[in-house]
């Protein structure tokens, strides 16, 4: 069988979590909490990171942070992971959908503008599969309403617009370290990424319980007390260990998968020129981590028989999000700004095949062999 995900183990995760588990601070901001955020704020060049439980726990302290209040509208694409726009419906907020482009999946900028009203607060861009949304006319459009940003770069860690990090160009980024994404911090956990310095306060203390703990222990205040609302958004460090061993090697793990991706392109261009699939399309202002390699057929029942195909050849390849605005609770939380052309279309062709680190190279080829048999 050909796993369609492994969950990324380069072998140094063991030494570090032992030498975790034997420090006598294994709760949260602890030392290898405390290297991970050195090497993020280096690495993206940031302002400032905070690990986290999860991206979607990063996702609602950024909610929290924007003062999300009952009927204050927030944008995003419906295809997109639940918690894109769960975490600012729990804080009573409208979901604006908008749709998406064909050739990335990721939100149409030229459409945002529409969408906004004098309740929107917000637009949250995703960066589907690690390749950039066009974050310049984002950006311009939410300067000139002056709306927040918060990009969810959940799949988009290493990944670059015109240069710059993922998560770090709106106000807010955040990452996933889920085991189904680029590097794993042990199964769970997340980053939000705060580029706008008057928030770094206010972040420390929401993921703190609304404390002024972090504060306490730089020596900043004498005693720590109850100042806001917040909750227990902080990553264990055995969790920050486990991550340490693949930021160890990140741009390691990045070429292979970058490999892998270009393998498929390569592979399955023959059936491109032929008419007979679409492979995605990564815009010239992008670079990209290959956070996954998806193609697309003609409907929803040839992805059903191609799926059933390559199960039969022992291959597990699988389809994506079920748009949010036709979910149930995307119905009674959120509405659809426009029309849906590519949205609910686009995401019914999409099928992604297996990559992961460490994946081999004759099981890339077997994968490519086995769709070429399905189209011969
Ligand atoms: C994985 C993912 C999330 C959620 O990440 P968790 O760390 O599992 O909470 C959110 N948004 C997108 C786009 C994702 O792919």
């Amino acid at each position: 069988m050909i796993n369609f995900n492994r969950p990324p183990f380069t072998g140094n995760e063991e030494k570090y979590l032992i030498q975790a588990m034997k420090s006598l601070k294994i709760s949260g901001d602890g030392a290898f909490t405390q290297r991970c955020h050195r090497w993020f704020e280096e690495r993206l060049a940031c302002e400032k990171v905070l690990l986290t439980t999860s991206c979607t726990h990063a996702l609602e302290m950024t909610a929290i942070l924007i003062d999300i209040q009952p009927g204050d509208e927030v944008i995003m694409p419906s295809y997109t992971f639940v918690s894109t726009a769960n975490a600012y419906a729990l804080r009573g907020a409208k979901i604006v959908f908008v749709d998406v482009r064909p050739d990335t999946m990721n939100i149409d900028e030229t459409l945002i503008e529409d969408a906004i009203t004098e309740k929107t607060k917000a637009i949250v861009p995703v960066h589907y599969a690690g390749v950039a949304c066009e974050m310049d006319t984002i950006m311009e459009i939410a300067n000139r309403h002056k709306l927040f940003v918060i990009e969810d770069a959940a799949q988009g860690m290493m990944s670059s617009y015109k240069g710059k990090a993922l998560g770090t160009i709106g106000h807010f980024g955040t990452f996933s370290f889920h085991e189904t994404k680029n590097y794993t911090s042990g199964g769970e956990g997340g980053l939000l990424i705060i580029n706008d310095e008057s928030f770094i306060t206010p972040a420390e203390i929401i993921r703190e319980k609304g404390t002024n703990r972090s504060q306490f222990f730089r020596g900043m205040v004498d005693k720590y007390s109850w100042v806001d609302i917040g909750s227990s958004y902080l990553m264990n460090d055995l969790s920050a260990a486990y991550l340490w061993g693949q930021l160890d090697i990140a741009d390691e793990i990045n070429d292979e998968r970058v490999g892998h991706w270009k393998v498929y392109y390569e592979g399955l261009s023959g059936l491109n020129k032929k008419g007979l699939i679409e492979l995605p399309t990564v815009p010239d202002s992008c670079v990209h981590n290959a956070h996954m390699y998806y193609i697309r057929v003609k409907d929803l029942n040839e992805r059903t028989n191609l799926i059933e195909h390559l199960k039969a050849h022992d291959i597990h390849a699988v389809f994506h999000y079920v748009p949010l605005h036709s979910a149930p609770a995307g119905i009674k939380f959120g509405t659809f700004s426009g029309t849906d052309t590519y949205t609910t279309t686009e995401s019914e062709k999409l099928i992604r095949l297996p990559l992961y680190y460490g994946i081999k190279q004759e099981e890339l080829e077997s994968v490519i062999e086995a769709i070429k048999d399905y189209y011969a």
